[in-house]
């Protein structure tokens, strides 16, 4: 049924609001975040330092974390995809719902699609290419989802 395909397993206002033990209990090792009014509030320079807190503390749990985006990477401006790209497995210009990029990340994590979950806000992008590959979909759903840099910094 075409519908499922967009549908996700579960919907959440933003990435602080995700039972991520509950993820753990199910068996789930992986994470992709998309970037994009999900990690990020547009294409901002910086994100919130609550969303690399929680990045790191899910890798202290155990998870593997990995960024798939399909914001194309101007070195100039987009210093948030070079830092991220330090920490964490991070593909850009990905192509979602494309496989391609949801498979390379899951290969670099030596995860499958049963232990992997995609969260990202776009059911044409994110959850389409998820469900299209047997992974756990979580979408970000609230007008409040995006992240905020605070007023300085
Ligand atoms: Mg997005």
């Amino acid at each position: 049924m075409l519908f499922s395909k967009f549908h996700p397993r579960a919907s959440v206002p933003t990435i602080f609001d995700i039972d991520f033990e509950y993820l753990w209990k199910e068996g789930k090792r992986a994470l992709i975040f998309d970037l994009d009014r999900t990690l990020a509030a547009g294409r901002r320079a910086n994100l919130h330092p609550k969303v690399y807190r929680l990045l790191s503390s899910l890798q202290e749990r155990g998870f593997a974390v990995a960024i798939l985006t399909n914001r194309h990477f101007q070195v100039k401006r987009d210093q948030v995809i070079a830092d991220l790209a330090q920490n964490y497995p991070l593909i850009y210009a990905a192509g979602k719902p494309g496989k391609k990029g949801f498979l390379t990340l899951m290969a670099k994590m030596n995860a499958t699609p049963a232990d992997t979950v995609m969260i990202g806000d776009r059911l044409l992008t994110d959850i389409w290419g998820a469900n299209r590959l047997g992974i756990y979909s979580i979408r970000i759903v609230s007008k409040s989802r995006v992240i905020r840099k605070p007023g300085t910094r």
